[in-house]
């Protein structure tokens, strides 16, 4: 391995580090031979055994944000730890929202470029990332020329989750330092989405919708079609759009990536963005009345029908196998 040393910014979920920055900590692990998470919260010892279960050997830890954005303090942390005990190779960090805010304080306190929306990175003589364009039609390759550390934000399910038992990561505390007024703006209260099934992102099974639906009311064969399957509902953006579902269940370009074993798109046309973001899926089944359909030119297995034939008949099946 040409890579020393590899940090991976683990961002606390609702309970447990997200599985985003599970999968750096997976994917880093394959290119450094030391790792490390920079993480924040009230819980560092459960960050650290989670951290070590993927690989990190050393936590950092920035503490208990007490409601503030972390960008500013992470950031600020980040480069403190930067200049007392030297530069890793290249920061990961999830191209989530916090991420990316990260990301940003980050590249401008240490002069260094991030390179943004990667979902793939190789060592080939230096880190080599890789971007998707044009809507997931072309893949562009990416490397820093200038002296390090890079700065990466990476998309979700870019790498596969790969827990390998290691003990738990040593906890360092990171010096934050004194923070700027900017962090004195807190959050006060946030909602969980209620859900029944599983999260979408994380879903083995997937079951989404489109136009082809005809009706918002008709998405409701989408959502017990995804409960009977132990699976989530997802939608393309047409119907985001028409207000049908909200926009936390878009898959695409513009919305979530899903990999799971099982993708069912009914009336989904196959545009290229939203292909982009389900096209990882390990079986595709695509249910459309059009057979010139481009979806059908990924899927699995494929459906000529009318959705609001095929699914009814497909849920009176499941229900009979009980
Ligand atoms: C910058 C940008 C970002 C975007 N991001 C996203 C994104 O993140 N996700 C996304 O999904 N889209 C995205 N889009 C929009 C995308 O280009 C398409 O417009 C959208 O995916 C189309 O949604 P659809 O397949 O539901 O609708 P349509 O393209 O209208 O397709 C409907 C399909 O249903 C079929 N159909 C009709 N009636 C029936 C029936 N009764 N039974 C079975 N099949 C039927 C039709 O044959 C057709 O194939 C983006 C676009 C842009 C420009």
């Amino acid at each position: 391995m040409a890579l020393n040393s590899i940090w991976v910014v683990a961002e606390p979920g609702n309970t447990a580090l997200t599985t985003t920055s599970l999968e750096l900590l997976s994917q880093a692990r394959t290119l450094g031979s030391s790792v490390s998470a920079i993480s924040w919260g009230a819980d560092a010892a459960a960050h650290a055994i989670e951290a070590g279960q993927y690989g990190a050997t050393t936590l950092y830890d920035v503490g208990d944000l007490h409601g503030a954005l972390p960008g500013v303090p992470v950031a600020q942390a980040i480069a403190a730890l930067v200049a007392s005990v030297g530069a890793p190779d290249v920061i990961l960090l999830p191209a989530s929202y916090d991420g990316r805010d990260i990301a940003g304080r980050l590249s401008a306190r240490l002069d260094r470029p991030v390179l943004t929306n990667v979902t793939g990175i190789a060592d080939e003589g230096g880190i080599v990332t890789e971007h998707p364009v044009f809507g997931g039609t072309s893949i562009v390759k990416a490397r820093f020329c200038a002296e390090g550390p890079g700065i990466v934000a990476v998309r979700a399910k870019s790498f596969a989750l790969e827990a390998t038992g290691g003990p738990s990561a040593t906890v360092v505390t990171a010096p934050t330092g004194d923070l700027p007024a900017s962090t004195s703006s807190i959050i006060v209260t946030s909602h969980v989405e209620e859900r029944s099934g599983p999260k979408l992102e994380e879903a083995q099974v997937v079951v989404s919708g489109g136009r082809g639906l005809g009706e918002a009311d008709r998405y409701t064969l989408i959502e017990e079609t995804a409960k009977l399957l132990g699976g989530a509902a997802g939608a393309s953006r047409a119907i985001v759009d028409a207000g049908w579902v909200p926009y936390s269940h878009q898959v695409g370009q513009t919305g979530k990536t899903v990999k799971p074993t099982v993708y069912i798109a009914c009336g989904i046309s196959g545009a290229t963005q939203h292909m982009v973001g389900m096209k990882g899926s390990k079986n595709i089944v695509a249910i459309n009345k059009d057979p010139d359909a481009p979806i059908f030119q990924i899927a699995d297995f494929g459906i000529v029908g009318d959705v609001n034939k095929v699914l009814p008949a497909l849920i009176a099946a499941l229900k009979d196998r009980g």
